[in-house]
């Protein structure tokens, strides 16, 4: 029997397009049969195109290439949903918020200013305490990744918290920017105070919503 290592979920629309349709998304621990990477085709002299590693944040996963390569296999391989526009809004819904035994991750794909974004949810332990961060990554390298700006926001029951970021490029793991801290972070206990559904207080909903906008 397969075993499902979280219950996580995630309700996502963009803002931008307003008919666009309410996906659903459900992380598992599938394991991948990842296609060969296309490693030996890049030129590893040249930093600028030195492969990335997958992004994937379910399972472990060893492809790299470029991000035209790993845009491709991100959509075929794992079903990561792509949206467009530099608005977003999603609602996350964590089943059993009380019974949180490993971190888990959401991964969404953001395009737009014509690069595309990794839009990261997780639920995870610092240090015994329950937390959630989200945060979004750079498709690409350091210098350009510092040429956008982003902000989320998490908001319900009166209650806001807004950060406001610069996303990390993709050379760093998403694993290493949950441990630096450096997105919006909310600990479990306000996740609860500020959830959307108190009727059913065993389920979490957290709307997050932001935005990517690109420097001067
Ligand atoms: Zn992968």
């Amino acid at each position: 029997m397969e075993h499902r290592i979280n219950d996580l979920q995630i309700e996502s629309q963009a803002h931008e397009s307003l008919d666009f349709p309410v996906c659903i998304n459900q992380m598992s621990s599938i394991t991948y049969q990842c296609p060969n990477d296309k490693t030996e085709e890049l030129n590893v002299e040249n930093p600028k195109k030195r492969p990335y590693n997958c992004p994937y944040s379910g399972s472990k996963c060893n492809v790299t290439g470029d991000i035209q390569w790993l845009l491709l296999h991100l959509r075929n391989d794992h079903h990561v949903e792509m949206h467009d526009g530099r608005s977003f809004s999603h609602r996350y819904v964590h089943h059993n918020p009380k019974h949180l035994h490993h971190a888990t991750w959401m991964l969404t794909l953001l395009d737009c200013f014509g690069r595309q974004f990794c839009l990261y949810f997780a639920a995870f332990h610092m240090r015994k305490t329950p937390m959630y961060i989200a945060f979004v990554q750079f498709m690409g390298d350091e210098q350009e990744a510092m040429r956008f700006s982003y902000t989320l926001e998490v908001s319900g029951n009166g209650r806001k918290l807004a950060w406001q970021g610069v996303p990390r490029s993709l050379r760093e793991s998403h694993k290493t920017v949950r441990d630096s801290q450096d997105g919006l972070i909310i600990t479990r206990k306000l996740a609860l105070i500020i959830s959307t559904d108190n009727n059913n207080s065993k389920e979490l909903k957290l709307k997050i919503s932001g935005r990517v906008w690109r420097e001067q």
